[in-house]
């Protein structure tokens, strides 16, 4: 490899210069992330990962046989075509009608994406002029903080704050962090990492603000059939909002397949089209056969559904009784994969400590909050676990972290 303090011939002898950092300003503070760290502390201590979200069952045996059907009778082996295949389209758009009463035209209003991920980066490289700011509900979602970034905006955090068991979004201070540089609000609901559902009330309060001041909003809903007390609203179907937001959903949490990375948003054709400029130079298409496969699985029964639903409440469960029982303070989640904990009554205060430690001490990885926010120290006595793990695992867990009581 061409080391940076070869001098170019014909350069002056002496000192080579301080070498320009390889990455770039925009990204510097986005240089490792702290699964990378935690998942191979995991790895070296034999540890159970309960750090990063992602099921250790497959999905669907007939979907993943649909995604082998197309592999085999050459469906999406070359490039898709540009939005996604029509077959994806049309059952993303059947989806939206069936579960939240949203029509959306699969031609002009459907977009398939690489993943939620790409929906998100597409959606504000697209809309997000440098200088722009963006508000995004903190905690949040590690790539929000990144993609802004790349896109130049400036990213302005309102805190999700525990009151009395659960996380709550103050919307007066959602309000006041409106300015007339504000391009979006990001939202996210079912929120990870605390796993609270925004509810009716607060949904209607912010499609009003953002009326009102004239904001776009991306609305991050992978998490929309994993809710287990209440249910899931789309903001998109509040008044004046189905033109001025973007959903974005995923078959990753949907179904477990993770790894196939098919996503789509959904939103008004002009929004689609801005969106659709940015994702066709990142990834232009992908996942070509697995986009058959997720089209059958949009079309599964209810039964799978709520089958995935009540077997993922009832692994929140074990886990939220095990670490109650461990003595952590445990927020209980509305939704997603997650359960956010204070390790305060533990007589611990710093998260990433707390997180560092904690395979040596009993054999369990997880994730410090901290890392999901601006303001670290409003996030550093809280630590989240992923129970998307099979009920075995979540046992032995729960065994294992029961040491610390003693
Ligand atoms: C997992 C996750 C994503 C990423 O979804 P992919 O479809 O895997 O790209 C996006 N947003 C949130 C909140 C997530 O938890």
């Amino acid at each position: 490899m061409a080391t940076m303090d070869t001098p170019p011939p014909g350069s002056p002898p002496g000192p080579p210069a301080s070498p320009r950092p390889l990455l770039n300003r925009r990204l510097a503070e986005f240089g490792t992330t702290i699964f990378a760290e935690m998942s191979a502390l995991a790895a070296a201590t034999g540890s159970i990962n309960l750090g990063q979200g992602f099921p250790d069952t497959d999905g669907p045996e007939e979907i993943r046989e649909a995604a082998v059907r197309a592999l085999r009778d050459g469906r999406g082996n070359q490039y898709p075509p540009g939005p996604g295949v029509p077959e994806l389209r049309t059952a993303v758009a059947e989806h939206q009608r069936r579960f939240h009463g949203l029509s959306f035209d699969p031609d002009t209003e459907v977009l398939i994406t690489a993943g939620a991920t790409e929906a998100i980066a597409a959606a504000l490289l697209a809309l997000v002029e440098p200088g722009d700011e963006v508000i995004a509900l903190e905690p949040y979602y590690d790539s929000y903080a990144a993609c802004i970034a790349m896109a130049g905006g400036r990213r302005v955090p309102v805190t999700l704050r525990p009151v009395d068991g659960v996380y709550r979004l103050d919307l007066d201070e959602l309000r006041d962090a409106v300015t007339d540089r504000t391009r979006l609000i990001l939202l996210n609901t079912p929120h990870n990492p605390t796993g609270t559902v925004l509810g009716r009330e607060q949904l209607a309060a912010i499609a009003e603000l953002a009326v009102e001041r004239d904001l776009l909003v991306v609305s991050d809903e992978v998490y929309e059939h994993l809710v287990f007390d209440g249910e899931h609203l789309p903001i998109a179907s509040f008044p004046g909002m189905r033109e001025r937001t973007i959903t974005i959903s995923s078959a990753g949490k949907t179904f477990s397949f993770t790894g196939w990375k098919v996503g789509w948003i959904t939103a008004a054709p002009a929004l689609v089209s801005a969106v659709r400029s940015a994702k066709q130079y990142l990834t232009y298409v992908s996942a070509g056969p697995f986009q058959y496969a997720i089209a059958e699985a949009l079309r599964l029964p209810d039964s799978y559904f709520d089958g995935l639903r009540d077997e993922l409440r009832a692994k929140r469960d074990l886990l939220s009784t095990g670490l109650t029982d461990a003595g952590f303070a445990v927020y209980r989640p509305a939704g997603t994969y997650f359960v956010t904990t204070d390790i305060r009554p533990l007589g611990e205060s710093d998260g990433f400590a707390f997180c560092r430690t904690l395979p040596e001490r009993c054999g369990v990885v997880t994730i410090p909050n901290a890392v999901f926010y601006d303001h670290r120290e409003q996030g550093a006595p809280f630590v989240r676990f992923a129970f998307c793990k099979r009920e075995s695992v979540l046992k032995e867990a729960v065994e294992r972290l029961s040491k610390l009581r003693r």
